[in-house]
């Protein structure tokens, strides 16, 4: 059996907040704001493992009210999202995300990035598809006020 599924996730950008998305850390003068790391590239990811498994929202995972999660490492929790999609058991075939964001420009992390995502998710990097696309100066991602995400995943029988 496969089952797909889909995720989306928007963080503000600050000053004084290192910003990381898919695990790596982008040079750049802002970062995202969140209770954890606020990597919304991962947050994304993990919000379609969960829906293609039918598991709920990542808020019911990873609460934000929970002090476990401050400043989170979001790979650790795909690691445990990884783990919960294998229980229900399925494994993760391919995974394919856009982020959103006029600044910074995200090209030269994208290999980096398929590379650190592909670990946890447990498949080739060559099945992790990252790409970055501006909003063409419209809206809070084309004025640098925050980033958002969208990943698809596709998972089937273990
Ligand atoms: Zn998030």
């Amino acid at each position: 059996m496969i089952r797909v599924g889909i995720g989306y996730d928007l963080h503000p950008l600050v000053e004084s907040r290192r910003l990381i998305l898919g695990g790596v850390h982008i040079e750049y003068a802002k970062g995202l704001m969140g209770h954890s790391d606020a990597d919304a590239l991962t947050h994304a990811i993990i919000d379609a493992l969960l829906g293609a498994s039918a598991l709920g929202a990542i808020g019911e995972h990873f609460p934000e009210t929970d002090p476990q999660y401050q400043n989170a490492n979001s790979i650790k929790l795909l690691e445990k999202t990884v783990e919960l999609v294998h229980k229900a058991g399925f494994k993760v075939v391919n995974v394919d995300a856009n982020i959103i964001a006029d600044e910074p420009r995200l090209g030269p992390y994208v290999e980096e990035i398929c590379a650190t995502l592909a670990e946890p998710l447990q498949i080739a990097p060559d099945c992790v598809s990252v790409k970055p696309r501006t909003n063409e100066r419209f809206g809070p991602e084309g004025k640098g006020e925050a980033i958002s995400t969208q990943a698809i995943v596709l998972i089937e029988s273990r």
